[in-house]
């Protein structure tokens, strides 16, 4: 064999090996599920609403001035509200909700600025006036009515439970007795826990892919939190995580808004209602949360509760 023929066969050698690998890895495992988010040609275009006002919003006269809308979000929520940490975008279903409510109140959705704000921080972030609005898996409930306003619900959530694959003896709440459950501090499945299984020792951070974390490395027994979210995770790790039992209570998702602005809140209402009727709320949750595998579910009735 000639220098010239070992050559060309080495490189030939090379460029197959490259076509392998480049297509095992564009192809993924057979059956995992996608793990970047919504496929932009599939999300819907939210026209902006021309010459619309709310002057008897002191919030939306505020961002007027501004010129854009500032609204709390996750980040780390799959399929709800994550970020991309290499472009800085955000994308999911709450995303698409707020991205709605931006033109439907006037403001090109390309305007909005996110802000990311934990759970345990959301009712002082709308008190103080850091954002305008707050979309992020947030349980409409009497308590938090006493500090901040709600539209919606938009969607209708459960509390449920995370564990590990090979996990045999968590198949609901009973079972938590000893055993160490994580959630995120402020939110309203930690709060059931520790009131309704004292048995279990409960475990708070402020986020819950800290708590993920903590179970794919022994340090916790389970993750407790909404179906919505935790069918998001196990989604991305189907080979270590698995979400069990039923959904144990009803997480009304709600729009925050500052308490006391109800011209806000009662736009965001009708807004959401025209959304749901037109189409853009099915064809937003089909590219977002809908990956994870769960049809579009008929959306809750509005609670048009009255000013206060
Ligand atoms: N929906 C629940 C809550 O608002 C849990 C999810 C969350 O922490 O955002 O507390």
């Amino acid at each position: 064999m000639s220098r010239t023929t070992r050559v060309r066969r080495a490189l030939a050698a090379l460029i197959v090996t490259f076509v392998v690998i480049v297509t095992a890895a564009a192809c993924g495992k057979e059956g995992s599920p996608p793990t970047k988010g919504p496929a932009a040609e599939k999300l819907p275009h939210y026209e902006v609403a021309q010459g619309f006002e709310l002057p008897a919003s002191p919030t939306w006269k505020r961002a007027k001035k501004r010129g854009y809308l500032t609204i709390g979000v996750k980040e780390d929520q799959p399929y709800l509200g994550e970020r991309d940490p290499a472009t800085g975008s955000y994308s999911g279903f709450d995303i698409e909700i707020a991205r709605m409510m931006s033109a439907s109140l006037g403001f090109d959705p390309k305007t909005i600025r996110f802000k990311t704000i934990a759970s345990a921080n959301r009712e002082t972030a709308l008190q103080n006036g850091q954002i305008d609005f707050y979309v992020g898996t947030y349980t409409i409930n009497d308590l938090r009515k006493k500090l901040v306003g709600f539209a919606g619900p938009y969607y209708m959530a459960g509390q449920s439970l995370l564990v590990r694959a090979d996990e045999k003896d968590i198949q609901g709440p009973q079972d938590l007795a000893g055993k160490r459950v994580c959630s995120a501090a402020g939110s309203t499945p930690y709060q059931r826990i520790k009131e309704d299984f004292p048995q279990a020792t409960l475990v708070a951070y402020d986020t819950y892919s800290v708590c993920v974390d903590n179970l794919l490395t022994y340090q916790v027994d389970a993750v407790t939190t909404d179906d919505a979210i935790l069918i998001g995770y196990a989604a991305k790790l189907p080979d270590e995580l698995k979400v069990v039992g039923k959904p144990f209570s009803e997480e009304p998702y709600g729009i925050g808004v500052p308490r006391g602005d109800n011209a806000l809140r009662f736009a965001l209402d009708d807004a959401l209602e025209a959304r749901e009727k037109n189409g853009d709320w099915k064809k937003a949750y089909e590219a977002t949360l809908g990956l994870s595998g769960v049809p579009a579910p008929q959306p809750p009735a509005i609670d048009r509760y009255p000013a206060s």
